[in-house]
């Protein structure tokens, strides 16, 4: 079961809670639905609503900091949009710029989707090397992104466009 998505009142991401931990937030009129599941519901004595996949707390709470998204190779896909960082077409593996056997880590900022063409070409070996210039830099995830990947998806159309907007 997937998880849901908390927002602040402000509608700044905050966190994911479990589907019955959320349904419980509304219940008790802490949280309001903004996203509901198309199909699924929360079936009990009382109950009868449609699990929220997007609830937003009816009080603000302060957050000391903004929580980065840790590294994962399906959020430097979804990061990329899953396009190749060497020659813009699908990506569907995740390439290190500088490559692993030359100390290269599992960063943001040194890995990049890849289409399995272009990441068997350039091997072990870093852009300089193989003469495969990047297309683009990689970066640390957007809040955006950090949003997705909490929901478990990586397809902003899923996303109302008020929360993709604000997430931006
Ligand atoms: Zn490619």
């Amino acid at each position: 079961m997937r998880d849901t998505l908390v927002l602040n009142a402000s509608f700044e991401p905050l966190s994911t809670v479990t589907l019955n931990r959320a349904v419980v937030l509304v219940l008790q009129d802490k949280a309001v639905v903004e996203q509901a599941h198309p199909e699924l519901r929360m079936r009990g004595a009382a109950v009868d609503i449609p699990a929220p996949r997007v609830i937003r707390l009816c009080q603000y709470v302060r957050v000391p900091f903004r929580r980065r998204a840790p590294w994962s190779r399906r959020g430097v896909l979804v990061r990329d949009r899953h396009r190749c960082a060497y020659c813009g077409r699908r990506a569907t593996t995740v390439d290190h710029v500088v490559p692993r056997s030359q100390g290269g880590q599992d960063t943001w900022l040194n890995t990049v989707a890849s289409c399995a063409q272009d990441n068997h070409r350039k091997a072990n070996r870093t852009p300089e090397e193989a003469g495969m210039p990047l297309l683009r830099q990689p970066f640390e995830p957007t809040p955006a992104d950090a949003m997705l990947l909490a929901l478990g998806q990586d397809d902003f159309d899923a996303l109302p466009e008020w929360l993709a907007q604000s997430a931006a």
